[in-house]
């Protein structure tokens, strides 16, 4: 596929904790020439933001305090060109790998389910989509922030599928971790993350489903750019 015969269009991938959402989706990105961007990230930035200034700690998120200084919060993400992936900066700060410990794992889902802060990430995610040409992963792309989106895939992977590969994934960076908090981790997501009142979790009606527990990421990225290709040529 060459990259510039595809239309600018906007891809978006929705689904569960850890089922390879952004996997699928940087290599869609890279694949197509467009821009791919993590909003999960963006949730983690704002708690990490939190637990710094003793906003969030022990479960327990102060939510007037974290409305109120909202506005101190900005989010970018930065080409870091020694591995050729998109780095999340928190006021100018690289937080790409703090954000992924398991400290903001374990908080970034009661701050996802605060009405303003989503308001303030879905206005920041459809400013960067505008010009279209972009893959976006994460929890309501296809819902909420861009419901006209051209292709909406909903991903899915039985819980401990996804646990096992979270836990891969952090002892391989040397992360002291245990599998059962890993998979207690992601069910407890889930489960926050389908039943908040705000921009709950849920396959949007024209989204198209991918189980991926039991297929390889070369079968998983075929079957998403078959999806790509039916499009552009209908
Ligand atoms: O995608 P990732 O697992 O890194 O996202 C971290 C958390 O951010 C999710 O568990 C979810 O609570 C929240 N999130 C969200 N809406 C999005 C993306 C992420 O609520 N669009």
């Amino acid at each position: 596929m060459k990259t510039a015969e595809f239309p600018q269009i906007i891809i978006a991938i929705d689904g569960h904790s850890s089922c390879g959402k952004s996997t699928v989706a940087k290599e869609i990105a890279k694949k197509l020439g467009y821009i791919y961007i993590d909003s999960g990230a963006m949730y983690r930035a704002v708690t990490l933001f939190a637990l710094r200034n003793g906003i969030a700690d022990n479960e327990q998120v102060d939510v007037p305090e974290l409305i109120k200084r909202l506005p101190e919060i900005k989010i970018e993400f930065r080409f870091n060109p020694e591995n050729l992936r998109s780095d999340t900066i928190l006021n100018g700060e690289n937080v790409e790998e703090e954000i992924r410990q398991l400290p903001v794992s374990q908080h970034v889902s009661p701050v996802a389910t605060i009405r303003e802060v989503r308001e303030a990430m879905v206005a920041l995610q459809q400013e960067m989509g505008k010009n279209k040409g972009i893959v976006m992963d994460g929890r309501d792309i296809g819902t909420v922030v861009f419901p006209d989106a051209e292709l909406k895939i909903f991903m899915t992977a039985r819980p401990e599928v996804r646990a096992q590969r979270r836990y891969d994934e952090l002892t391989a960076k040397g992360q002291q971790v245990e599998f059962d908090d890993i998979l207690a981790n992601v069910i407890e997501r889930d489960r926050i993350d389908s039943s908040r009142e705000v921009s709950p979790l849920k396959q949007a009606d024209d989204a198209v489903i991918l189980d991926n527990s039991d297929i390889t990421r070369e079968q998983q990225l075929d079957w998403v750019l078959q999806k790509v290709a039916q499009l552009i040529s209908a």
